[in-house]
């Protein structure tokens, strides 16, 4: 029976680990994607403490060999539920598909999921010119025209980094004020191959005769009047959705959104059981925050 069963290997699930082998713990981190969370996809953290910059592919990489290397345990598993009661003899459980985790603390960081707009060929035109991740495919589109959906810091974030290698970057947002910071949104006024596109939604997707993106219709919310804008690039930045699915009928509180509720202790209702990191109700989710996330509750056991 170990220590604690951790669900997810991002940035609180891997902190957490460190943190408990350090303390001579036995734990095992269960992740049913690559390690890392999403932070994994950023082409660069520049606000992380003593970091003045790294990739999110070396920072994920350093702390997953800080974690095996201090001795901790990370496996390849997609759990599907979770029982947080302690059993007659003295356990909770972690279930994936074929194995039962025996543990007296379960620790869950399952992070958050992108957004979709909800669109009819959304799904079908992923890879073909729809996208989440501008960092990681952006170069696809160099010298091309693209959209960016969503007002928030991703969105802005996205639209810079674009700007500087494709010809025309529109930035489509649904209100008339962004939801990021000033500071990046005057930046971008500046800059000549981006434009703002307010107070509008996309509406329809448009492909060739290859099933590739070659246009987005946007609908203005104040008029009503539809334009379409020529893209071949349309990149979602909507914000998230907490992975929690896994814990319906669990017992576990969750808030309306979907986010596990707990406070700075990290705990949930339920005695032996943490949220960490995204999937937790919080006012700010960064990497600093699931790192702080991850150090608390291991050192809650
Ligand atoms: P976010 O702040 O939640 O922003 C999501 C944006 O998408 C909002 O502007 C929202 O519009 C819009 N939106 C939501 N659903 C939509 C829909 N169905 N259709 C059209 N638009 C929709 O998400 P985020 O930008 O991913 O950021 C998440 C967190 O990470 C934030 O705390 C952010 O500050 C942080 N972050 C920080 C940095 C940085 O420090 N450099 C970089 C990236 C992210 P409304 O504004 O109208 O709600």
């Amino acid at each position: 029976m170990y220590d604690a069963v951790i669900i997810g290997a991002g940035t609180a699930g891997m902190t957490a680990a460190i943190y408990l082998a350090r303390r001579g713990k036995s734990a095992v981190v269960l992740e049913n994607n690559s390690y890392g969370g999403q932070i994994v996809n950023s082409r660069e953290i520049e606000n992380y403490p003593g970091l003045k910059s790294v990739s999110g592919f070396d920072f994920s990489t350093k702390l997953y060999e800080q974690v095996t290397e201090l001795g901790g345990s990370i496996e390849f598993a997609n759990v599907t539920g979770i029982k947080p009661e302690l059993s007659f003899d003295g356990y909770k459980s972690v279930l994936t598909a074929d194995k039962e985790y025996k543990c007296k603390n379960i620790i869950i960081a399952s992070g958050a999921s992108n957004r979709k707009l909800g669109l009819k060929n959304e799904d079908n035109l992923i890879g073909r010119g729809v996208s989440y991740c501008a960092t990681c495919d952006g170069s696809f589109f160099r010298g091309m025209a693209v959209a960016v959906v969503g007002g928030g810091n991703t969105a802005l974030d996205d639209a810079k980094f674009l700007s500087e290698i494709c010809s025309e970057v529109f930035v489509i947002h649904r209100r008339d004020t962004f939801r990021g910071d000033a500071g990046t949104v005057r930046e971008l006024n500046d800059i000549e191959n981006v434009k703002f596109v307010m107070n509008s939604v996309p509406v329809k997707l448009t492909a060739d005769e290859n099933s590739k993106l070659i246009g987005v219709l946007v609908e203005d919310k104040n008029s009503g009047v539809i334009t379409e804008l020529s893209v071949n690039g349309l990149f979602v930045a909507v914000g998230q959705i907490p992975n929690t699915a896994f814990l319906k009928d669990s017992g576990i509180e969750l808030d309306k959104y979907g986010y596990i509720k707990a406070g700075e202790d990290c705990r949930t209702n339920i005695k032996g059981v943490f949220a960490i990191g995204d999937c937790r109700t919080k006012a700010l989710r960064q990497l600093t925050t699931a790192a702080a996330d991850g150090s608390v509750a291991a050192s809650s056991l």
